[in-house]
């Protein structure tokens, strides 16, 4: 097995593009510029984990966790699961070669129009078509797609026949998973989905679509330079023009931290919601003119992971992983159906209901991750039956997305990223949310845990796997931190200016100024790509996104594209 990424041992001082991260937005970036003939370095904090290679026992699981909270780090920096312990509220991030596509649900949904023509949007978004021409490209390069087979499933029907009783159908929602399998649009073989459910634990037969098995492949074929191990610090000007990055290397086991520097003419920013607004807050420490909104508007995107226990009917939502640990069960993706509840006349009130699975590596500890509240004769029933056929068959688990005020704040504490948003358990949201999945866990004749670790270390904080915001966009300096095309402005040319900082970029979930209402990531994907065509138009550069011909190469074998 052969992977994309190598060590920093082989940086070169100076790059036309420094793309930072390796999630949507960066991918996106990083296969457009190499398209477009540029010397591109991807620089990911995190290691890059091959299909086969994701964890699939707990015990490997578990060691694939890193948790920071306000006096607490543990884990590895290169776990795949970023875990923040916030005072207001925890969030949930990905880190590895492909940022959170590797342990994403991979629903792909386009928000409600009304989201866009929301005026905390710059106007330009909706008036220049190319929103339209970057979703277009998401949706042809991910290739979103529902379960042909989703009917079928026994959690589509267990939510089904809940949904009816409060009159409500579930439809099969577009998840970047390839579902009769094929050659993706950047060369790579994607084996069929075997419906194992393990894709929040990372896909280990190569059907999940994420940025590791389309965007950065391509890049790597054009030529770009792939990082691990490698995590931004900060950015400054260049003397002469252009950037230096601050880049520390993760790969020192224990011995002392070793910082490199990088410099480039252009850096895009794509470290994540979490990662970006760090730096920028870091590099405006450092003496960079940024806007006094970084930080600001920080949203949840409404979301949830809520569970339903003692339901009288089969959910068999539990995966089963790949090579299955059980045979005979098909599972399906993580979600294959969805309740959407609309309000055409208050967008704020839309909610959307997706029943998701859990990992099969986490299914020996199901039990017991739910003592804490008292369930402990139903859990010790299911250890001893295992986890596949006692009271665990019926557990009910919710993904649910909406909208929130987007009023979290990011700043830096002793030099570390922390989220201020003392009212966010407050906000709206969380009721209606509660009511809703109430109702429809109480259909199924079971009752509903919104948190089984609530009173454990994670206390009773809303949590959020969406997080989006810190740099959004905005008209101008005073009321956003990049302009449309997520170029970040430059606050020393003052208040209300749109002067903006020359090749300084960030196209990831940072940029969204208010919650989207649906999972994120095509919408992160799509703004990308817009911004890529702007990009394109500024410079005079020339990329087209036709997928890759000739030979195909095994998503176990990616490395095979960076010795051709
Ligand atoms: C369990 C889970 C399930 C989810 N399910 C869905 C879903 O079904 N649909 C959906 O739309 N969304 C889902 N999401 C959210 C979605 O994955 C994210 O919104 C999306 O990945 C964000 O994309 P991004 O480009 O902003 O950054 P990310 O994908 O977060 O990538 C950022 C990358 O930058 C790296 N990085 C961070 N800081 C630095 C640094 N200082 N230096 C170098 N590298 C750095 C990170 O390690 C990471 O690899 C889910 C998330 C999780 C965790
Ligand atoms: S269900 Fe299994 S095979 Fe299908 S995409 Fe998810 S992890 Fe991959």
């Amino acid at each position: 097995m052969t992977g994309l990424s190598r060590s920093l041992d082989h940086v070169k001082d100076r790059y036309d593009v420094i793309v930072v991260g390796s999630g949507y937005g960066a991918g996106v970036a990083a296969s457009r510029l190499a398209r477009a003939g540029k010397r591109v370095a991807v620089l990911e904090r995190g290691r890059e984990v091959l299909t086969g290679q994701f964890p699939s026992r707990f015990p490997d699981l578990k060691n694939d966790f890193q948790v920071t909270g306000k006096r607490l780090r543990t884990g590895s920096s290169s776990a795949l699961y970023d875990v923040r312990l916030g005072e207001d509220m925890h969030v949930l991030v990905g880190c590895g070669l492909g940022g959170g596509s590797l342990v994403n649900a991979g629903v792909a949904l386009r928000p409600d129009t009304r989201v866009f023509a929301d005026p905390v949007w710059p106007g330009q978004i909706v008036q220049d078509g190319l929103l339209e021409e970057g979703f277009r490209r998401a949706e042809r390069w991910l290739s979103p797609q529902s379960d042909p087979r989703a009917e079928t499933l026994t959690k589509y029907k267990s939510l089904a026949t809940a949904g009816k009783e409060l009159g409500y159908t579930p439809i099969a929602p577009t998840v970047t998973v390839s579902f009769e399998g094929g050659v993706n649009a950047a060369g790579v073989a994607q084996p069929a989905c075997t419906r194992c459910g393990d894709c929040c634990g990372g896909c280990n037969v190569g059907a999940k679509t994420s940025v590791a098995l389309t965007y950065l492949p391509d890049a790597a074929r054009h030529g770009a330079e792939l990082f691990t191990h490698a995590a931004v610090r900060h950015l400054a000007k260049a003397k002469g023009g252009g950037w230096t990055v601050h880049v520390r290397r993760m790969d020192r086991n224990g011995a002392a931290p070793q910082d490199v520097v990088v410099s480039a003419a252009m850096v895009v920013l794509g470290a994540g919601t979490l990662g970006s607004t760090e730096i920028l807050l870091r590099s405006r420490a450092h003496g960079l003119a940024l806007s006094d909104r970084l930080g600001h508007r920080f949203s949840a995107n409404g979301d949830i992971i809520a569970f339903g226990y003692g339901a009288k009917i089969p959910v068999d939502a539990i995966g089963v992983g790949y090579p299955a640990k059980i045979e005979g069960m098909e599972i399906g993706a993580a979600v294959s159906g969805q309740i959407e509840i609309d309000d055409a006349g208050d967008l704020a009130n839309e909610l959307r209901v997706q029943e998701g699975v859990l990992p099969s590596a986490l299914a020996p500890v199901l039990p017991v991750l739910f003592i804490p509240n008292g369930r402990l004769l139903g859990a010790l029933q299911s250890l001893i039956n295992g986890v596949y056929k006692g009271p665990f068959a019926k557990l009910q688990t919710f993904f649910a997305v909406s909208h929130d005020s987007a009023s979290g704040r990011f700043v830096l504490d002793d030099d570390q990223l922390s989220l201020v948003w003392p009212t966010a358990k407050d906000e709206p949201v969380y009721k209606r949310l509660d009511a809703v999945l109430s109702s429809i866990v109480e259909a199924a004749g079971g009752s509903y845990v919104k948190n089984p670790l609530a009173g454990t270390v994670m206390g009773h904080q809303p949590a959020t796997a969406h997080p989006l915001g810190g740099a959004g966009m905005g008209r101008e300096c005073g009321d956003g931190v990049v302009n449309h095309k997520g170029q970040v402005f430059d606050a020393g040319a003052g208040r209300g200016s749109t002067a903006a900082h020359e090749g300084l970029y960030v196209v990831d979930g940072a940029v969204m100024p208010r919650s989207l209402g649906v999972n994120p990531l095509l919408t992160i994907t799509a703004l990308a790509e817009r911004a890529m065509l702007h990009m394109a138009q500024d410079y005079g550069l020339a990329f087209d996104d036709a997928a890759v011909g000739g030979t195909s190469v095994a998503p176990t074998d990616l490395g095979a594209i960076v010795a051709a």
